[in-house]
């Protein structure tokens, strides 16, 4: 992009209008670059799990029909790449939809009984346990269906930075409703704390290779809590776990 020249001594008010655009050019430089960064990186986590299918598929083309061992092992690898790529897809498609504003809609939500069927559900397909603790009665006026997706990500990646029982805190301050996540896992470096809300970015790819994720769930919280007016905070400590809290502001008064 090019800039506009600013004499450095004059200030007069075409002199400020440069400046301005000249930010607005800063600005726009960085979406750019941050946009080109995205397709770069989604291109290349597409790209893995086809280049795998790839191989296997000319591997079966080849040799299947006279091994079935190699048979059985490529169709095996084949299906769950492709679900890999399905599931990023999904993701994908997620943020894209966010890009555009998002449609809230704003209800009154009795949140203490909606965690716990929540917690109920999540709890029997993980096969995990969590507490859940809820003090009082807890009404808030949020979208439901964008809550419940927040949740969700939170706790699920609670179930897959750590193993051990998960907790589930709903309480009431005097200005917001707190919903806390919390986990005693691998927790994550002070020095990645900001860095994991980024798209695509995951904490030391080897250690959390297996959990198969793509680095996207908490930059689609951050969207999703800005549009519905909720806070997200997350504390860390490497090795001990990991608290995320959503806040939500307060509800109505009746
Ligand atoms: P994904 O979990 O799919 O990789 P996220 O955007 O949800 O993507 O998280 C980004 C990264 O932040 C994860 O890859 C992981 O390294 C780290 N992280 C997120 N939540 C936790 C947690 N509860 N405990 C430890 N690390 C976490």
């Amino acid at each position: 992009f090019r800039r506009i020249a600013q004499p450095k001594e004059s200030k007069d008010e075409l002199n400020q209008m440069a400046e301005t655009f000249n930010e607005m050019i800063d600005l726009l430089e960085v979406n750019y670059e941050k946009q080109g960064q995205f397709v770069s990186n989604a291109s290349h986590e597409l790209n893995t799990p086809l280049t795998v299918i790839e191989s296997y598929a000319s591997l079966l083309k080849r040799r299947g029909h006279e091994d079935p061992e190699l048979f059985a092992e490529s169709v095996q690898a084949i299906h769950s790449e492709a679900l890999r790529m399905k599931g990023l897809i999904e993701q994908l498609l997620n943020l894209a939809r966010n890009d555009k504003p998002l449609r809230i809609e704003m209800e009154e939500v009795a949140l203490a009984d909606v965690v716990a069927e929540m917690v109920r559900t999540i709890e029997k397909s993980y096969q995990r346990k969590i507490e859940l603790e809820v003090e009082g009665e807890v009404t808030v006026q949020t979208d439901l269906q964008k809550f419940k997706q927040l949740f969700y990500i939170f706790l699920d990646n609670a179930r897959k930075y750590s193993e051990e029982t998960i907790k589930v805190r709903i309480m009431t301050l005097q200005h917001e409703v707190v919903v806390e996540i919390i986990d005693y896992g691998i927790g994550i470096p002070a020095l990645e704390l900001e860095k994991v809300f980024d798209r695509f970015y995951r904490v030391d790819k080897a250690r959390t290779r297996k959990t198969g994720g793509f680095g996207l769930g908490l930059s689609l919280a951050t969207d999703i809590a800005e549009a519905m007016g909720a806070k997200i905070s997350l504390e860390s400590v490497e090795g001990l776990g990991t608290t995320v809290k959503i806040i939500l502001p307060p509800a109505l008064s009746h």
